[in-house]
C-alpha cells in the first residue's frame, strides 16, 4: 500500500532536517575561510544562527509527530551519501565559488520549504506551514544578499591575487 499523506510529510520533514544539519556544517566550515570578507562573515554568522534554529524547530516538529532522535540520525546518514555531489561544490578553497554554491543551496532550501509548506497546508498543519514561511523568508534574504554581492566578492578575491608578470 502507498504511504499515507502523513508518512510522506514526515519523510519530507526528515529530509528538511537533514538539509539543515548539512547547512549548519557547511556554514561552520565556510566561516573559517572568510576572515577577509567582513560583511559576508556577518551574514553567514547570522544565517548560521537562523539555520540552527530552523534545524531545532524541525526536530521538535518531528518529535511531536512521533519520530525519535536516533531515527533522525539514520536518516541523515542515508541522505548524506545522496547529497554528496551537491555538497562537494563547497569544498573549493575559493570564496567566490563557495558563494555560488551557497546561492544554489539557498534556492534548494527555498524550494524544499515551499514544498513542505504546501504539504502542511494540505494536512491542515498551520503551525508547520508558518514555520516554513518564516524559513523561506530567511533563506530568501540570504539568497538575495549573495546574488547581489557575488560581483563584489569576486572583485575582492581578485584583489588578493598577484598581478600578472
Ligand atoms: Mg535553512
Ligand atoms: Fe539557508
Amino acid at each position: 500500500m502507498a504511504n499515507s499523506k502523513r508518512d510522506e510529510l514526515i519523510a519530507w520533514l526528515k529530509d528538511a532536517h537533514a538539509m539543515e544539519r548539512a547547512t549548519v556544517d557547511n556554514l561552520e566550515n565556510l566561516l573559517k575561510t572568510i576572515d577577509d570578507y567582513p560583511e559576508l562573515r556577518t551574514r553567514f554568522a547570522s544565517h548560521l544562527d537562523a539555520s540552527r534554529r530552523q534545524r531545532d524547530e524541525l526536530e521538535r516538529e518531528l518529535h511531536r509527530l512521533g519520530t525519535d532522535t536516533s531515527a533522525l540520525k539514520d536518516w541523515a546518514m542515508k541522505l548524506g551519501g545522496k547529497a554528496q555531489p551537491f555538497l562537494s561544490w563547497f569544498t573549493s578553497d575559493s570564496v567566490p565559488k563557495n558563494c555560488l554554491a551557497a546561492y544554489a543551496y539557498e534556492n534548494f532550501e527555498i524550494a524544499s520549504y515551499r514544498s513542505l509548506m504546501g504539504a502542511a497546508e494540505e494536512l491542515g498543519m498551520a503551525e508547520l506551514a508558518s514555520l516554513c514561511e518564516r524559513a523561506i523568508a530567511e533563506e530568501q534574504q540570504m539568497a538575495d544578499f549573495l546574488i547581489q554581492s557575488i560581483p563584489a566578492i569576486t572583485q575582492r578575491y581578485l584583489a588578493t591575487c598577484p598581478s600578472a608578470a
